[in-house]
């Protein structure tokens, strides 16, 4: 079978290249390719579901320029439902945070009195940044939404479809061959391996485990909160998520675990629940239980996302670690531009 373009992959990045595909060349047979049984259930669907801003990443670099991207192009979303709660980033001294904002061209203000007297109902901050733009997505009903798109729009969507080997312009699922022009690689936590089938081998990932803790206390903070990052931390550190159901989540913390394992079991939580506490004293530690488990790509060779084609008629997403979800638009874009 012939096919124009192949996505590998049906996460967020996957089925918005597709959309974006589907849109630029509206004659061409295009296929997304998914291993698992549903669509988004790997990284896309175990994360914080934030939108974030793009004050953290380095100014210029793809993290930030794609993420700012992406922010504004989520909001002109139709099917994305998103809670414009914005966040408060605390700490002692934000002063570096503040100058990246401003390098970054992300817009914010210090809290006032009032929010500082909510704030501490729940952490314990003498300052904080308040950010608008972050905002809560939820990913489960936009996966809905876009599937259905790609369906009217004639994209045929693969479920339990592995690709197992990978030539130029071939691509092998289950004891089949399918021909494809273009073959895109947005394979998440798999996209290395399936790019070394084609004898690319100059990127490595590591993966690194988040886990949340959850609570049924009511924890009514109208914003996301936000310790400041400490240096050399693998993620963002411990903060609160609130869910589109209005539960609330606390994490995600951050350690490696042997590549090629990709590992969802949750394991003893005592590091989790004490820097969860610490950040969120008030907290009653006998109603926080165990919540979700997501895994990030970090690439050894650069902190930055890789959006490439190395070669003909082939392109690749790897690293789409945060804020991979709130760049997925943008990245799609990028990718169209590359074809
Ligand atoms: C702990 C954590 C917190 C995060 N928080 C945020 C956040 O708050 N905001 C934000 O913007 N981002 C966040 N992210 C990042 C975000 O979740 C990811 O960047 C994004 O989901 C990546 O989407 P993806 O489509 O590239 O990958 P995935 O969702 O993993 O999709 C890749 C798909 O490819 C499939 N696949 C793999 N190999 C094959 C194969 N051989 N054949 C066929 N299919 C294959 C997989 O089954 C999977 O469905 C977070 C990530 C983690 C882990």
């Amino acid at each position: 079978m012939k096919i124009n373009c192949s996505i590998i992959g049906g996460g967020i990045v996957g089925l918005m290249t597709a959309r974006e595909v589907a849109r630029a060349k509206p004659s061409w047979d295009i296929a997304v390719f998914e291993s698992s049984e549903y669509l988004g259930d790997a990284t896309t669907g175990r994360n914080s579901g934030v939108l974030h801003s793009g004050i953290y990443y380095p100014t210029n670099s793809l993290k930030h320029t794609l993420c700012m991207q992406g922010n504004s192009l989520w909001r002109e979303e139709p099917g994305a439902n998103i809670i414009s709660c914005g966040k408060m980033l605390v700490g002692d001294d934000l002063s570096d945070l503040e100058f990246k904002a401003n390098n970054n061209g992300v817009e914010y203000r210090y809290a006032n009195d009032e929010e500082l007297e909510q704030l501490n109902l729940y952490t314990h901050s003498d300052k904080a940044l308040f950010i608008a733009s972050t905002g809560v997505l939820d990913i489960a009903s936009f996966i809905r939404e876009i599937t259905y798109e790609l369906k009217s729009m004639g994209v045929a969507v693969l479920i339990n479809s592995k690709v197992t080997e990978l030539k130029p312009s071939c691509l092998k699922v289950g004891d089949d061959w399918y021909q494809s022009d273009l073959i895109i690689n947005c394979a998440g936590l798999g996209a290395i391996e399936l790019r070394s089938k084609l004898g690319l081998t100059n990127y490595t990932q590591k993966l690194v485990k988040g886990r949340w803790l959850t609570t049924t206390e009511k924890f009514e903070a109208p914003w996301l909160i936000y310790p400041k990052p400490l240096p050399n931390l693998l993620g963002l550190g411990v903060h609160s998520c609130i869910d589109p159901d209005g539960s609330v989540r606390f994490g995600p913390d951050a350690y490696p675990i042997v590549a090629g394992s990709v590992d969802y079991t949750f394991g003893d939580y005592e590091n989790l629940l004490s820097d969860t506490l610490a950040q969120f004293p008030n907290l009653d530690k006998s109603r926080i239980s165990p919540s979700m488990v997501g895994i990030r790509t970090k690439l050894e060779e650069t902190t930055d996302f890789v959006v490439d084609s190395p070669l003909p008629g082939y392109i690749e997403a790897l690293g789409i670690e945060s804020p991979g979800l709130t760049a997925a638009p943008a990245i799609a874009k990028l990718i169209v531009d590359l074809i």
